[in-house]
């Protein structure tokens, strides 16, 4: 069946392709957007739009502005709420983070409340929504991170982005358990990398590929393990979460890696084109850069070096997805990258 679905955040790296997989089914798409005379962010999603049997509405909408998302959602049948901010490197974490990540969240549960025709909300929470740090699995007692979890370890000092993210799907839920006209579906991706539609996205995916390939660790890697997801699945298991009857929380993980993983693909398929690591930093010289380069000792004490589980099977077996191998994943995007003259 057709729908009618407001998607926030569609200018995005993730959102881009949920919304060219909405439009392609045929699906009537609300893009809000926070700037219309930015064309630049959404033309391509429009020329997506002309060759796809769905029809894309431009609305104007910012998660800081109360009341901004009521008329997009009145007479949408469906909400992807997938817009928040992916920075790590911030001046005022509650600001530039977690308001915009809860008072968003509010804006838009409170127009799903309002529009008398939404049925149900996709939210894109993340797996720092499950777990804070690593050591999180050592000290809690726990032999993988499933949809059971919840982050209990961040705040708005240590580890802020997954604060304002676990902040916000608990916002979630509070306002969802408080009416019953929509249901709420929650996606939990880990980090998410593969090919990029848009090319002004500030996400943190683009920027450390970029950083990989540029050299930016071509003394070493750090070894931080996290989970790795294909930003097509992504899209399509926001897209299964709309359609079918998925319930409640879903990881979204193909395999836990990290960037020295990451190096070793590029290697193997580039050879030498690209000054990527070929080991590891020690722990002992981050504890001492880090402060300087922006991350604190009590990150890499409780991060750097420690294992990662995530439990990804309810994502496979209650949506069905197959996922996208990292080696995919990891070369479809760089040749994206050159595609677009990211990189050479
Ligand atoms: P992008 O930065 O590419 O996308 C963020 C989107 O949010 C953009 O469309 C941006 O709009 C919008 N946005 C940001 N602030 C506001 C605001 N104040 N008002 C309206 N819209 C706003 O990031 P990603 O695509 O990577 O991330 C999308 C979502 O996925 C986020 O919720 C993120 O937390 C989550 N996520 C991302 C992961 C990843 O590895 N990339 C992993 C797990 C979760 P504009 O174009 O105007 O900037």
């Amino acid at each position: 069946m057709k729908n009618t679905i407001l998607v926030t955040g569609g200018t995005g790296f993730i959102g881009s392709w949920v919304v060219k997989g909405l439009l392609e089914k045929g699906n009537t798409v609300r893009l809000t957007v926070r700037d219309k005379s930015k064309k630049e962010k959404y033309s391509f999603l429009q020329e997506i739009a002309d060759k796809s049997e769905g029809t894309l509405e431009l609305w104007e909408a910012d998660l800081m502005k109360k009341g901004s998302f009521d008329a997009p959602a009145k007479g949408s049948d469906m909400i992807a709420h997938i817009a928040s901010p992916f920075f790590l490197k911030i001046k005022d974490a509650q600001k530039d983070l977690v308001d915009p990540a809860v008072k968003g969240t509010e804006n838009v549960l409170e127009a799903a409340n309002k529009s008398g025709t939404v049925k149900k909300v996709v939210l894109t929470s993340s797996v720092a929504s499950v777990h804070g740090d690593n050591i999180d699995m050592k000290n809690q007692n726990i032999s993988i991170f499933t949809e059971e979890h919840f982050n209990t370890t961040s705040s708005l000092s240590h580890q802020p982005y997954s604060f304002s993210k676990v902040s916000a799907e608990n916002k979630a839920w509070e306002i969802n358990k408080k009416q019953n006209e929509w249901e709420l579906v929650v996606m939990n991706p880990s980090f998410v990398m593969g090919p990029s539609l848009t090319t002004t996205s500030k996400s943190e995916s683009l920027k450390v590929m970029t950083e990989l390939l540029t050299g930016k660790y071509k003394s070493g890697a750090p070894d931080l393990k996290f989970g790795f997801v294909d930003v097509r699945d992504v899209a399509k298991a926001h897209i299964l979460g709309l359609e079918t009857e998925a319930k409640g929380r879903h990881i979204l993980a193909e395999s836990v890696a990290g960037i020295l993983e990451m190096a070793n693909v590029v290697k193997s398929t580039y050879e030498d084109t690209y000054k990527v690591p070929t080991s590891y930093v020690p722990r002992w010289l981050l504890m001492i850069v880090g402060p300087i380069a922006g991350f604190s000792r009590k990150f890499v004490r409780n991060n750097i070096g420690h294992d990662l589980k995530l439990d990804s099977s309810k994502s496979k077996e209650k949506l069905g997805l197959k996922y996208i191998p990292f080696e995919k994943t990891i070369t479809d995007m760089v040749e994206q990258m050159k595609l677009q003259g990211i990189v050479k």
